[in-house]
């Protein structure tokens, strides 16, 4: 047998009622799927594809070892319908983290369960709302999770438990008007998420006040992606659904009586989960941490694409001219190698282009080898049509397909265990989406592999080569910001709305809010009466959750009026720009038009053998300063600047070579940004007696920003395109040589703050991801920037080396 046929790959109703992730099926059981044979083995198959190269691409390869489960007895409180419709699922017995968590939760306590892909989660905020809602024929339950297909996927869950009088719906943009007024009437278990939650049922609390009013839980699932901007915003939407339950402020609660509704939080494994569940709702909150789900041992490989030969550093090519091998090319070919070598493989692409890229060539190379292979590998992204998503959904549970190219729209909503090899093409910006990714290779008893294919940027070739920064430390804290002004102003508009807000609220909404309540009066928003703060319009207030983006962008094809999909509005000057490439489903469509006044771009079909890269101009000037430290010739500043920015061109490269063709102007409007910065400068004597001839000051700080800015994901959950810089010899603010990196969302999302809170830990690993890169003068992996509006010119490697290096020898680490 060559492939494998339909297996246990299956598209599971999300991680939890798989027997694969509770007790049942755990030890002894038959694997569903007949052993990979000798040659499939994660060793036997690392050895393969690393044969193919000339050099040895493989930098560190990491055994992580599998883990049995620990199996624990139902807790006592757990009805035995419940039970008996767990078991009529195969579920005999939850593991003790979810035994933990759901009993936490029944005895009234906020929790948040952090643990590993396929451990289970959901159970734990199963038991204890089921169990209430058996034993309270009254009580409701509402469930949020990020996306519509993550809320789809649960509901079927629960529904196949088919529990008496729970009616469980699912209650979104495409839930239809005529079934809307029944869940609001009859449903006790409503699936939703933070947009309908803002926009919907929140403003609309007086149709919901019956359930809201017997609200015994709440679920946050997938908690650590609300982070930033959007987490931030999402944290005060739970403010104000903690405020119209009525918990919030209730002055007199009887005695004895709990503190409802328990909020019940399920997150990826990350940095201190119990503080960042704290941020986001508001409460206390206890974390349950150890993950007691067994585990397949993975063999994790860190993967270096090699070097090209050198043959042209023409000053023309110069610019971004490859240097080594793409990470899209590399994983194509190692998707290719391991689809025909019929190992069921996920291939996780950063960017929706690079998802289509690998999925198109490695389609390309396998028909070359065999005419029809290629049908069996497929990309998949977020911004599909529904009908689309569920195509490609069955076609994996049927095993018709073998290969999949995606991006991380995988990691929510759709739940693809049991795969014997996934590729990362690129760092996915933080460990804990590294091991969520990760850890879908791996069935039952059986050994997986993972790689990681290094791009050509600085943290990737820092982490490739720092294997210890990978797999020897816990994972990153999530970040957000419920005090940003700009989160908090409109929140608390939103909340007076909705119902006038009192003294006692505004300590609901935190640090800042009197301060932007006094703003909203100000500004004639407000009206302040004796019993409170009034909303004075006859409209809502108009705020979207997910920053400054705005409504997405619709992607039309011109000539038959049909939408292939949607580009959020903060990426759409990047992605969407008259001239852009725009890949859906493999079909390259060219965009003719981005209408911004309509939210819509109109493309039509296309195939030019080259990408488009846009990249942007940036002006910044301080507003104030927050913070600082003196350190001699060197300070190192945190406050809020002004930042304008403005997509100015893009770059056609070639798709195989990445080649660049040309650079072609744009005119898109600026851009203009309240955010916080983080920035040094250093004397230009520090600078001259460190070795830095005066006119390769500009250089030796462009590189220094470029890749500091790299880097920054290493220390804080944002990645590159979170974040921008500025770097100048004078800055007129500073009067001195300076290095700005700030938050790319209005206020800031705490990234730079972050940054700032770390600075040597930060821009040590800067200086040694500079110096360790072995090229000689600078190039992606190093100093060069794909989003660099000056075209990486100047740049100076060595010197900004020393410029790092004189920094670090003053900054009190
Ligand atoms: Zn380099
Ligand atoms: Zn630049």
């Amino acid at each position: 047998m060559t492939y494998d046929g339909p297996g246990p790959a299956r598209l599971a109703p999300r991680h939890d009622l798989e027997p694969s992730s509770a007790a049942t099926v755990s030890a002894g059981a038959a694997p569903a799927h007949p052993p990979a044979g000798p040659g499939h083995s994660p060793a036997d198959l690392l050895a393969r594809l690393r044969a193919r190269a000339d050099a040895d691409p493989v930098t560190h390869v990491e055994r992580v070892p599998a883990r049995a489960g620990l199996p624990v007895p139902w807790p006592e409180w757990v009805p035995e319908e419940l039970r008996a419709a767990f078991a009529r699922r195969g579920v005999v017995a939850p593991w003790r983290h979810q035994a933990e968590a759901a009993s936490l939760a029944y005895d009234g306590q906020h929790v948040v369960v952090a643990t590993g892909t396929a451990s289970g989660k959901s159970l734990a905020y199963q038991l204890p709302a089921l169990a209430t809602l058996l034993a309270d024929p009254r009580a409701t339950v509402l469930y949020v999770a990020p996306t519509k297909a993550l809320a789809a996927d649960q509901l079927r869950a629960v529904a196949e438990l088919e529990l008496e009088g729970v009616r469980p719906a699912c209650y979104d943009g495409d839930t239809p008007r005529a079934e809307r007024e029944w869940i609001r009437r009859h449903s006790r278990f409503v699936l939703t998420n933070p947009d309908m939650l803002h926009h919907g049922i929140l403003p609309g609390h007086a149709q919901w006040s019956g359930f809201l009013r017997r609200l015994a839980y709440v679920v946050v699932d997938e908690c650590h992606t609300y982070r930033g901007v959007f987490g931030s915003h999402v944290a005060h939407v739970l403010r104000r659904l903690r405020r119209l339950s009525g918990s919030a402020g209730r002055a007199s609660s009887p005695a004895g009586s709990r503190d409802t509704p328990v909020f019940v939080l399920a997150s990826a494994t990350s940095g201190d989960p119990a503080t960042s569940a704290g941020r986001l709702t508001g409460l206390p909150v206890a974390a349950v941490t150890e993950d007691t789900s067994p585990r397949s041992g993975v063999t994790f490989a860190l993967w270096e694409p090699p070097l090209l030969p050198s043959a042209d550093t023409s000053a023309e090519t110069a610019d971004l001219a490859p240097v080594r091998r793409s990470a899209l090319r590399e994983t194509s070919d190692l998707l290719a190698d391991t689809v025909a070598a019929g190992v069921r493989t996920l291939a996780f692409v950063r960017s929706r282009k690079g998802a289509e890229v690998v999925a198109a060539s490695a389609r390309r190379a396998l028909d070359e080898a065999v005419p029809g292979l290629g049908d069996r590998v497929a990309a998949y992204r977020a911004g599909y049509l529904r009908e689309e998503r569920r195509e490609l959904e069955r076609a994996l549970l049927d095993g018709d397909l073998l290969g999949l190219a995606s991006t991380n729209a995988l990691e929510l909503g759709v739940d693809l265990v049991g795969l014997d090899a996934v590729l990362i093409c690129g760092y996915p910006g933080t460990r804990a989406s590294l091991w969520q990714q990760a850890g879908r290779a791996g069935r039952s008893g059986q050994e997986a592999l993972a790689v990681l294919v290094a791009r050509d940027d600085p943290l990737d070739t820092y982490l490739v080569h720092h294997p210890e920064a990978v797999f020897g430390r816990p994972v990153e804290a999530t970040v957000l910001d419920p005090a940003n002004p700009y989160v908090l102003a409109p929140q608390l508009a939103c909340a007076a709305a909705e119902a006038p807000l009192t003294p006692a609220d505004l300590a609901l909404f935190g640090d800042g809010a009197k301060e932007a309540v006094d703003d909203l009066v100000a500004a004639g928003a407000l009206r302040r009466r004796p019993t409170g703060w009034y909303w004075r319009h006859r409209e809502r207030p108009e705020v979207d959750l997910r920053g400054e983006g705005g409504a997405p962008v619709c992607v039309v094809e011109a000539s038959t009026g049909r939408l292939l999909g949607t580009v959020d509005g903060g990426s759409s000057h990047f992605l969407l720009h008259p001239g852009a490439v725009y890949l859906h489903q493999g079909v390259s469509y060219v965009v003719d038009e981005l209408d911004l006044a309509d939210g819509c771009a109109l493309v039509h079909a296309e195939e030019p053998d080259w990408t488009t890269h846009a990249r942007d101009v940036t002006d910044v000037s301080v507003v104030s300063v927050r913070s600082y430290v003196d350190a001699g010739p060197v300070g190192m500043f945190l406050g809020e600047v002004d930042v304008t920015s403005q997509v100015v061109s893009y770059q056609r490269r070639r798709i195989a070579s990445g080649e660049v063709i040309d650079t072609r102007p744009l005119d898109l409007p600026a851009r203009e940004l309240r955010t916080v910065a983080v920035w040094f400068t250093l004397s230009p004597e520090s600078l001259a007696a460190a070795g830095v001839e005066p006119a390769d000051v500009p250089g030796a700080l462009h590189a220094a920003e470029h890749a500091a800015i790299g880097l920054l994901p290493l220390i804080a959950t944002c990645d590159r395109w979170d974040i921008g810089g500025l770097s100048t010899a004078v800055h007129p603010d500073t009067e001195a040589p300076t290095v700005f990196v700030y938050d790319g969302h209005p206020g800031g999302a705490g990234f730079a703050e972050r940054a700032y809170g770390t600075a040597a830990t930060w821009l040590r690993a800067t200086r040694d991801a500079i110096a360790e890169c072995a090229c000689e003068a600078g190039c992606p992996s190093c100093v060069q920037s794909p989003k660099c509006g000056n075209g990486n010119n100047p740049l100076s490697k060595a010197d900004a080396i020393r410029v790092l290096d004189v920094v670090l020898a003053n900054l009190p680490s």
